[in-house]
C-alpha cells in the first residue's frame, strides 16, 4: 500500500495529530481572513510553482533554502526550471509587478494562504509541505505599515485565543549596514571556522549573519564565547530612525514587544524591520511566525523599486500552540434534521426531500434502511434537532414522521407543512 511522503500530511477532521485536523485549519484560516479582510487587505492566490529564478533571486543565493537545497525543483517540457514555492512573498511581489499594481493607490495590501514546500529534515513542527497565512503591504516605505503588520499579526493570534505570545522585534538595517556587519562577523568568526558546524563554515564567507541564527549547539557555544556585537549596533542613522519609529508606533498602539538586538531572519531579502512571534509551547528555537521589510526584493526580481513589509504565519505550528494552550475550537454546526429511510424504497424519498429542504435546512440523511430506534440513536449522535422517518406507511400517506429530539413531540407532516415549519422562527 502506498503512503504519503514523510513530512507531508493529510488534513481531515479525525486526523490523529491536532495540527492536521481540518476544523483547526479552518478555524485558523477563517479567523485570519476575517481579521485581514476586516483591515482592508485583499485576497490573492498565486500559483504554487514559479520559475526557479523568482525564488532564487527572491530568497537570495545565500539563504538556507538555496544553500541547503531545500527547494523542490523540476523541469518543464522545454527544460526550463520550475520550483514549488518555499515562501509566498516573492510570488506576491512578482504578481504585483506583473499586473501593474504600482499604478493603484498605494499601499496595496494583499494576503493569501496555502501550502509552502521546503525539503527540510523532518522533525516535530517542521514539514516538507506546510501551510502559511501570509500578508504583504506593498508600495510604501513607511514604519506605519510595519507597525500595522505587527499589530494585525498579533491580532490574529489573540483573536484565535492565544495568550502567551512574545513579539521579538529587531532591525537588520539597510544593505550597507549589513555589509559592514557581515564584514565584522567574518573577521570575528574567520579564525574559528574549524570550530563551526559544516553549514556555518560555508556561511562565514557567504552570509556570516546566518551563523547567529544557527540551530547547531556547536555554533551556539562559539557564539556565547565570542559574544559578537548585535546587528542593532551597526544600524546607520536612517535605519535607526526607522526602527525607533516602528517602536514608537507599536507603543502608541499598545502592542507589546521586546527589542531583540540579535534578531536575524532566514531570507536574504529583509531590510530594516524584522520580527518573530514566539510561543513558549513550541520551544525557543522555533518561531510561531515571522515578518519583515523587503524594500529591495522587487528590483532583485527585475521589477521597479517596490518597498514592502509582510509576515507569514505557520498554520501547523500555530495549531500546536493552540492545542498547548487548550484553546477550544468553535463547535461544528450540527444538522437540523436527520432523515432516515425505514425501508429500501424510502431511500430515494429521503434524498428527494433532503434536496428540497437544502440548503436552507441543514439536512443529513441515513443511506441504509434502519429501524426507528436506530435512526433516533443516529440523530442524537449527530446532535440533530429533529429526526424524520419515511417508511411504507409514510409513503402511502405522503408524510414524514417528525420527532423533536428535545421535547419528544412527534407528528406526521406533509412536505408542505414541513417546509413551513422550517421557515418559522424556530429554526436557525
Ligand atoms: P519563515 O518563512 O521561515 O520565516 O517561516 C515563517 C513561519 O512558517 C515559521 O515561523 C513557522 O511557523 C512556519 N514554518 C517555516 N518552516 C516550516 C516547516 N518546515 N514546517 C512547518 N512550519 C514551518
Amino acid at each position: 500500500m502506498l503512503k504519503a511522503v514523510p513530512g507531508t500530511n493529510d488534513i481531515f477532521a479525525q486526523a490523529k495529530e491536532y495540527p492536521f485536523r481540518e476544523p483547526v485549519f479552518r478555524y485558523i484560516v477563517s479567523t485570519a481572513e476575517e481579521v485581514l479582510r476586516g483591515a482592508g487587505a485583499q485576497m490573492v492566490y498565486t500559483p504554487i510553482f514559479e520559475y526557479l529564478e523568482v525564488f532564487q533571486k527572491g530568497v537570495g543565493l545565500t539563504s538556507d533554502i538555496v544553500v541547503k537545497k531545500e527547494m523542490f525543483v523540476f523541469e518543464d517540457r522545454g527544460g526550463r526550471l520550475l520550483a514549488l514555492r518555499p515562501e509566498p512573498t516573492a510570488s506576491i511581489v512578482r504578481a504585483y509587478n506583473e499586473h501593474g499594481m504600482k499604478v493603484w493607490p498605494q499601499p496595496v495590501r494583499l494576503f493569501t494562504w496555502g501550502p509552502i514546500f521546503r525539503g527540510e529534515r523532518q522533525q516535530k513542527g517542521r514539514y516538507k509541505q506546510f501551510h502559511q497565512v501570509d500578508y504583504e503591504a506593498l508600495g510604501l516605505s513607511d514604519p506605519l505599515l510595519d507597525a500595522e503588520a505587527i499589530a494585525l499579526m498579533v491580532r490574529i493570534y489573540k483573536t484565535l485565543g492565544l495568550k502567551h505570545l512574545e513579539v521579538k522585534l529587531g532591525s537588520v538595517g539597510d544593505p550597507e549596514d549589513r555589509l559592514r556587519y557581515n564584514q565584522y562577523l567574518r573577521e570575528l568568526f574567520g579564525p574559528y571556522a574549524k570550530d563551526l558546524s559544516e553549514d556555518s563554515r560555508v556561511r562565514v564567507e557567504a552570509n556570516p549573519m546566518r551563523i547567529l541564527d544557527s540551530k547547531s549547539e556547536r555554533d551556539q557555544a562559539l557564539i556565547a564565547e565570542l559574544q559578537p556585537k548585535p546587528m542593532l549596533a551597526f544600524l546607520g542613522p536612517a535605519a535607526q530612525k526607522f526602527h525607533q519609529q516602528v517602536c514608537n508606533y507599536l507603543d502608541r498602539l499598545g502592542v507589546a514587544y521586546t527589542v531583540d538586538p540579535n534578531l536575524v531572519r532566514g531570507l536574504d531579502y529583509y531590510v530594516r524591520t524584522a520580527w518573530e512571534v514566539h510561543h513558549a509551547g513550541i520551544g525557543a528555537k522555533s518561531a510561531l511566525g515571522g515578518g519583515g521589510r523587503y524594500d529591495g526584493l522587487s528590483e532583485m526580481l527585475g521589477g521597479p523599486p517596490v518597498p514592502g513589509v509582510g509576515f507569514g504565519i505557520g498554520i501547523e505550528r500555530l495549531a500546536i500552540a493552540l492545542e498547548q494552550e487548550g484553546v477550544a475550537l468553535p463547535a461544528d454546526p450540527c444538522p437540523t434534521l436527520y432523515l432516515a429511510p425505514l425501508d429500501e424504497a424510502a431511500k430515494i424519498e429521503v434524498l428527494a426531500l433532503a434536496e428540497q429542504l437544502r440548503p436552507k435546512v441543514n439536512v443529513e440523511i441515513g443511506y441504509t434502511p434502519k429501524s426507528p430506534r436506530k435512526a433516533l440513536e443516529e440523530a442524537l449522535k449527530k446532535g440533530a434537532r429533529y429526526v424524520g422517518f419515511i417508511g411504507e406507511d409514510e409513503r402511502a400517506r405522503g408524510v414524514v414522521t417528525l420527532k423533536h429530539l428535545e421535547t419528544g413531540e412527534q407528528r406526521a407532516l406533509e412536505p408542505l407543512q414541513l417546509h413551513s415549519l422550517f421557515e418559522g422562527p424556530e429554526i436557525k
